[in-house]
């Protein structure tokens, strides 16, 4: 073969993200000779993997099947901070709130009950006297647990690029992939602008762009942009205190088919904001095209709904942004190699709710790798499922 500029690697990692960055962690601790390849920056803030926090909870109303994975995320959290010196994960409890028979509240306690999570059921009136700051409908219900809290996303990313780099791996910045194809000798062939690179095996953890490059596959992958907020509230009715994570755990409601939003207690002091946002927007979006301006329309309509559970969040916005969205039709994670090319592993791991999954399929990605199997269960996310086809 000619024109290869990079030489050959064990593996390449393509996008070094929220779950790139781990992948390249994982696989070169231990000892696979690694490539990153990263079209921004380290930590940016063009894709899914910014904006200051990110949920971690473990009675998951998305299923039960998910927590034995939490569970391991967990323990690979605090490994990562003790590798890293880095503190990244906070726990600081979590409420699901909604109707009694809504997915939120019903999912996250038969996420509980199944595994025998620590939880409480909380009623209104009890949510209101716990956590001052709250005023659900009073036929809401809400499971808290003690175990749920918040990770730092940026820290995350920069503590897996720089363990990867301890170990060993070669990380390239500033360099998109335009394409790659699986070689006629069992390898991969990898070209950026800058070069062409060859591997015996490939990672494709490329987040919003995935689909695009994975295209030929025709997984029915949405693209969304979405919309967070920070907002002041008013301390002279419900005092500071009450916002931070000592009198506020992290949270999700969605009562009377209000729409779901999510939130965080205030983490960056009494001028940061309390930040929230919907839970999804449903905005099609395209990564390369994606307008990252934040209108009021866009912020007004958040507070509006917002303080259906935080009356008193009547204070100047801090500031908005806006992140992407990568979703299945199922919701389910995309993780494995490809059936006709085994050599390629992808990994999309977003649908609005990947994030606390990071340690665990960093692991996972360098078992599929390294081993061709994991010992966890991840039968959920096979990427041959049929609904995950575009539809003919
Ligand atoms: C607003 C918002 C809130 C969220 N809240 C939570 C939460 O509370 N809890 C939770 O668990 N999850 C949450 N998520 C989801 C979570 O953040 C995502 O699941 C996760 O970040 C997805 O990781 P990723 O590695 O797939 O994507 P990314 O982190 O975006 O990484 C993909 C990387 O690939 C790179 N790349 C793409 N194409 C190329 C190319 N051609 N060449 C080179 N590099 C390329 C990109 O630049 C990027 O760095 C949230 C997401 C958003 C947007």
């Amino acid at each position: 073969m000619s024109g290869t500029t990079g030489g050959h690697h064990d593996v390449i990692v393509l996008g070094l993200g929220s779950m790139g960055s781990a992948a390249a962690h994982q696989l070169a601790a231990r000892g696979l000779s690694v490539l990153g390849l990263e079209r921004f920056w380290p930590a940016h803030d063009q894709g899914s993997g910014h904006g200051e926090t990110r949920i971690v909870r473990q009675s998951y109303f998305e299923g039960p099947a998910y927590v034995p994975l939490l569970r391991r995320a967990y323990e690979g959290w605090r490994e990562l901070e003790e590798a890293s010196g880095r503190q990244i994960m906070t726990l600081c409890g979590g409420l699901y709130v909604g109707d009694p028979d809504s997915k939120i509240f019903s999912g996250a306690r038969l996420s509980a009950e199944t595994h025998g999570l620590p939880h409480e059921v909380l009623d209104a009136e009890q949510i209101r006297a716990r956590f001052p700051a709250m005023d659900p409908a009073d036929h809401a219900l809400g499971l808290y647990e003690d175990n749920a809290g918040f990770v730092r996303p940026e820290e995350t990313i920069l503590a897996n690029l720089d363990l990867a780099a301890r170990h060993g791996a070669e990380l390239r910045y500033d360099e998109p992939v335009r394409s790659w194809r699986a070689t006629p000798a069992g390898g991969v062939e990898v070209v950026t602008d800058r070069g062409t690179y060859g591997a015996d095996r490939l990672v494709v953890a490329a987040g919003a762009w995935a689909p695009g490059l994975l295209a030929d596959l025709g997984l029915d992958l949405r693209v969304e942009r979405q919309v967070v907020c920070w907002f002041t509230p008013d301390f002279s009715v419900v005092p500071y205190a009450a916002w931070t994570s000592d009198q506020l755990p992290v949270y999700i409601e969605e009562t009377d088919h209000n729409r779901d939003i999510y939130g965080f207690p205030m983490v960056d002091g009494p001028a940061g904001g309390l930040k929230l946002a919907f839970f999804n927007t449903f905005a099609r979006a395209d990564p390369d095209a994606v307008d990252r301006t934040v209108t009021e329309v866009e912020t007004e309509a958040t507070r509006e709904r917002a303080r259906q559970l935080f009356p008193h969040l009547t204070g100047p916005l801090v500031k908005a942004l806006t992140c992407l969205y990568t979703t299945s039709p199922d919701h389910d994670f995309v993780v494995g190699a490809l059936p006709d090319r085994p050599q390629v592993t992808v990994a999309s791991v977003c649908s609005g709710h990947g994030f606390k999954f990071v340690p665990v399929i960093g692991e996972v990605l360098a078992d599929l790798v390294a081993n061709g199997r994991t010992a966890h269960d991840i039968s959920l996310f096979d990427p041959s499922r049929p609904g995950l086809r575009v539809p003919a």
